[in-house]
């Protein structure tokens, strides 16, 4: 199908209710909170808004129809992991205790659950987790088993492999990691075999967990165990990364490989955990280029943000030509997070996992970091909203939820951005992405 975009572009500003961009995939949008950029068709205004098209003449109606029924057919078969042994033990995370409850539940309230497949959780045997990380490690984390005196462990251990401050000593650890870990495998194996096109796992996305080291709140880097098992399958795997920290461990994971792109656009100044992730760190040996690092600094806006995200991604398909994504969504970046600095909403991010989801390749969505409990938990529930009907779900809050409480006070599922300045210039912001474009520009 030929579509001349300037016909439509011409006709745009005749029917107020939408916005017409220049996607390969998907033409029109009718988002208030889009200004160009590409969000999902809201079909019950399509419907009502044909008879505004009478007028037009009989080929641009056509392309409209043609391309609307593209997107008609296009939303993804989605799958989200779900278990009550799993929750549990997600829920029992330091620092975001509850969390992944708040979610599932909120998720329930809007009645996302009819709308997807639910893939029950698994533990992940003690081989999956040596398959990434040490014996050692391993065998520290099986101390915190069935032990009740933690602290004689703390005191008498030579070498406590990270376990200490953000990643406190608690009991039983091996349990609780082979849970979060099961919920990374168990979707990126219903991705294996193609029971669906996009898994959802809103308890994993621990991306600072090293071989032999937990860090940064993460006990047990089910990315990297879950990029492993998507790779038996798919040969090239993309790992996105939207935290606002660094993905270090991901990136320090497959450094050296072709097979694995890493693309992390994060939080980077002095000072900020975890310290890594800069514009000239590419990924070494045969992994060199397929690694692309995007700092930035606070207050970094919706705007800003998915037009870098935008330009680069575009390019890293172009390249590295992926046949599966992974995509952590850290709900850290958002506004008013304690611990990020960026000025991000949901609907900005949004546009960025729009994106994504034009791609069509088998994707994994994780969670990842997000402090503001709250917050995270309407960011996860918006985005499966996004994913999974392709429409913006109502901003209230349904007060049936079970922690309606809360959300309180304005019990609505929308972020807005805060006031933080964005220290983000234009021009540093280009230096980069051309620095981006040209080690993009090394792949063979
Ligand atoms: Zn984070």
């Amino acid at each position: 199908m030929q579509i001349d975009f300037k016909l439509i572009k011409d006709r745009e500003n005749e029917f107020k209710n939408f916005h017409i961009s220049n996607s390969k995939h998907f033409i029109i949008s009718s988002s208030e909170c889009g200004n160009g950029f590409l969000m999902p068709v809201l079909y019950e205004d399509l419907d009502q808004s044909w008879t505004k098209l009478e007028n037009m003449e009989e080929n641009e109606k056509s392309i409209l129809e043609e391309t609307a029924e593209v997107k008609k057919t296009s939303l993804p078969k989605v799958s989200i992991v779900v278990g009550s042994s799993w929750l549990e033990q997600c829920d029992r995370i330091p620092k975001v205790e509850n969390r992944t409850s708040m979610t599932l539940s909120l998720i329930k309230s809007y009645g996302l659950l009819n709308d997807v497949t639910p893939i029950p959780a698994r533990k992940a045997t003690r081989e999956e987790l040596q398959t990434f990380h040490s014996q050692d490690y391993l065998e520290f984390c099986d101390k915190t088993t069935n032990n009740d005196d933690l602290e004689k462990l703390e005191i008498h251990s030579e070498h406590n492999f990270g376990i200490e401050y953000d990643c406190p000593l608690i009991p039983d650890i091996m349990n609780m990691i082979q849970w979060i870990a099961g919920g990374s495998l168990v979707a990126a194996e219903a991705l294996n075999s193609k029971q669906c096109e996009v898994a959802i796992n809103w308890g994993g996305g621990w991306h600072h967990a090293q071989r032999d080291e937990a860090a940064g709140f993460c006990y047990v880097n089910d990315i990297v165990l879950a990029i492993q098992q998507l790779r038996q399958v798919y040969d090239r795997v993309l790992y996105i990364d939207l935290d606002v920290h660094h993905g270090d461990g991901v990136e320090n994971a497959f450094n050296f490989s072709p097979k694995v792109f890493t693309f992390s656009m994060h939080k980077q100044c002095a000072g900020y955990f975890p310290g890594t992730g800069k514009i000239t760190d590419v990924g070494q040996g045969k992994g060199r280029f397929y690694t692309l690092n995007f700092p930035l600094k606070d207050g970094v806006t919706d705007d800003t943000y998915a037009y870098i995200f935008e330009n680069l991604l575009s390019e890293i398909i172009y390249s590295f030509k992926p046949d599966a994504i992974v995509l952590q969504c850290g709900a850290d970046s958002l506004s008013n997070d304690p611990l990020g600095g960026f000025n991000l909403t949901p609907c900005g991010i949004a546009k960025c996992i729009s994106k994504v989801m034009q791609f069509s390749r088998p994707t994994l969505v994780l969670g990842g970091g997000g402090y503001n409990l709250a917050n995270a938990s309407r960011f996860w529930t918006y985005l499966t909203g996004i994913i999974v009907r392709g429409v913006e779900l109502s901003s209230d809050i349904p007060d049936s939820d079970l922690f309606f409480d809360q959300y309180g006070p304005s019990f609505e599922l929308s972020i807005l951005p805060g006031r933080r300045p964005n220290l983000n210039s234009a021009e540093e912001v280009n230096d980069h992405l051309e620095e981006a474009f040209r080690n993009l520009e090394e792949i063979p």
